[in-house]
């Protein structure tokens, strides 16, 4: 299967803009679509992918947990994710592979959530995250719904620009303004 392209903001703004649909049968073209999206995320440094990323406006993301604990899990799939409880939202940690080499210590996002979502092979999946793994769901559902992080920021919130200098080194650079 195919490393798809990840659309790109501000270019591809408006399909990241369109709300997806739920699934409604894990068939082929679901399962190709998994497929498609692990196969992409494998060449990236993210901890998710959401389905409409990849253009395909279905209720499929992927999520890796465990970056608190520093080393992130493989990608666990959720098909029509939904949120069920949130906690208080917290400065979180953000950034994404539509926006790449950006990042935020400053998204609002709840510090724990429950949600439920059916698995790959069509099993039902509940569970409590927190932290970076609560921040991760939070985004990818957003993702679903047409939402991007930049809507999530603080008033304050700083950006930083991942830059690579001469020596090949990435160092974070304050950005003066929303990119826009
Ligand atoms: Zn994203």
């Amino acid at each position: 299967m195919p490393v798809r392209r990840v659309l790109k903001y501000p270019k591809d703004e408006a399909r990241l803009r369109k709300p997806s649909t739920a699934v409604k049968r894990i068939d082929n073209s679901i399962k190709n679509l998994i497929k498609d999206l692990k196969d992409t995320l494998a060449t990236e440094e993210g901890a998710g992918l959401a389905a409409p990323q990849i253009g395909e406006h279905q209720r499929v993301v992927l999520v890796r947990f465990g970056q608190d604990q520093g080393e992130m899990q493989p990608p666990l799939t959720l098909i029509n994710p939904v949120i069920t409880e949130k906690g208080p939202l917290v400065k979180s940690f953000d950034g994404c592979l539509s926006l790449p080499k950006i990042f935020t210590w400053d998204a609002l996002r709840p510090s724990w959530l429950e949600f439920t979502a059916t698995g790959e092979d069509g099993e039902p999946i509940a569970m409590r995250v927190e932290g970076a793994d609560a921040a991760v769901v939070d985004h990818e559902v957003d993702h679903l719904d047409g939402v991007f992080f930049l809507d999530r920021l603080d008033k304050d919130a700083k950006l930083y620009f991942a830059r690579t200098d001469e020596n090949g080194k990435e160092k974070l650079v304050l950005l003066p303004a929303l990119p826009s």
